[in-house]
């Protein structure tokens, strides 16, 4: 087989370029167990032959699919495909972390993910710190032997802060040398994408995302994945067996269609959310644009090195705090108010009433969070009419 050279060729063809001779289509397995030839499936099975198909909930070609087709795309080892983004991340901090281990994370992270460390991981034992990432140079000096994950991600929903993943990587390679013990270095790549930003590269272990959003890009599934080495992979899918948050085949189709033109939608929607930044950035009714693409941005340096586009999410404050924002998201005609993002159509949401909620004011604080934030994810619409609609938006104010 040709080497597949560019990330939209791996994304529509995984390795099946010019080998494969069945339908174009893969079919969609939709099939919860499968048939065994003869007993002797069953006993091959039971002797550990992972190649026999036994249950869906173990594997499934539609989702076998779209798990090698990610893999290629993110040049990671493997791949495991979820029901949501929260199923890969919980299966993946669970099959790495056990009771009396801690996590050393970043603390602007989603509001699930961070909720789930909160609420979730100390009834388990974990225990999860903070690390602020403008101060990621004393991280190798925080790792314990008790350390598991270093986790991180970048840009930040919603601040799109920007976390040095390199630095982070290499204090954890340093600590990991010094203490003997394996750690993860994990790494929620959602906004960024395999379009923009290489984690691998960077040095880190594991890849999570949620594939609800650009992978899916038409808010019309959920999923996750998990991205690392084989070894860790084949953890992953013991834990996931039992915690149950497999893919389903149908979803599983939809998103190896969507694959098909990952590329040409992130670059579309990367390029009208420039021009909407540029455009919203100076506006009389918004106090503040944060977008890594701007030079106004704080890392903006650090976003250039370490990404090779800065994605398709805004963030804006305006005027008059959250009944500003409030305003403004019900006058928009275009952009919906909806939660969620990465989809062909632009939305748009108020993070203390979506991701953030539940959180006290400290809390928010801490992830930089404020009442008059508006979360723009840009969608694939002509640029003219989104850039119309925020001006007629913003005059509501
Ligand atoms: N990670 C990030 C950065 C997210 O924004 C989200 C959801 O918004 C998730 C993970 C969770 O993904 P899902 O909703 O698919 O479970």
């Amino acid at each position: 087989m040709k080497k597949t050279t560019t990330l939209s060729t791996r994304a529509i063809h995984g390795k099946k370029l010019h080998a494969y001779k069945g339908p174009l289509t893969l079919p969609i397995y939709q099939t919860s167990t499968y048939r065994f030839d003869s007993s002797d499936d069953a006993i091959r099975y039971a002797n550990g032959d992972e190649s026999v198909y036994v249950y869906s909930r173990y594997h499934n070609p539609s989702v076998e699919d779209v798990e090698e087709k990610i893999a290629l795309m993110n040049e990671g080892e493997a791949c495991a495909l979820f029901a949501s983004g929260m199923a890969a991340i919980s299966s993946a901090v669970l099959t790495a972390a056990k009771a009396g281990d801690e996590i050393i994370s970043t603390p602007a992270l989603y509001g699930g993910t961070y909720r789930f460390f909160r609420d979730i991981l100390p009834r388990y034992g974990i225990t999860v710190r903070y690390i602020d990432p403008a101060n990621l140079s004393a991280l190798g000096a925080m790792i314990t032997e008790r350390t598991r994950i270093v986790y991180t991600e970048t840009p930040t929903n919603p601040t799109l802060a920007i976390v040095d993943v390199k630095m982070l990587a290499a204090q954890t390679r340093r600590a990991e040398k010094r203490l003997g013990t394996k750690i993860l270095a994990m790494v929620d790549n959602t906004f960024a994408t395999c379009l923009y930003q290489h984690p691998f590269e960077l040095g880190c272990d594991t890849i999570l995302e949620s594939a609800t959003k650009y992978y899916g890009g038409h808010s019309d599934l959920l999923a996750g994945v998990v991205i690392g080495s084989a070894s860790f992979l084949k953890e992953v899918r013991v834990t996931a067996k039992y915690l149950g948050g497999c893919a389903d085949p149908f979803a599983a189709f939809l998103l190896s269609r969507s694959l098909k033109t990952f590329t040409m939608r992130v670059r579309q929607q990367s390029a009208t959310a420039l021009s909407l930044a540029k455009r919203l950035e100076g506006h009389p009714k918004v106090l503040r644009v944060i977008y890594p693409g701007l030079p106004s941005h704080p890392q903006h340096a650090l976003a250039k090195r370490q990404m090779s586009g800065f994605g398709a999410m805004i963030t804006i404050e305006v005027r008059g705090g959250a009944k500003g924002a409030v305003k403004v998201c019900d006058a928009l005609c275009v952009a919906v108010n909806a939660m969620s993002l990465g989809g062909v159509e632009s939305l748009v949401s108020i993070p203390v009433y979506s991701s953030h909620v539940n959180m006290s004011a400290q809390e928010l604080k801490r992830h930089g969070v404020t009442p008059g934030m508006i979360r723009i994810s840009v969608g694939a619409e002509g640029e003219d009419d989104l850039i119309a609609d925020f001006e007629q938006a913003l005059k509501k104010i």
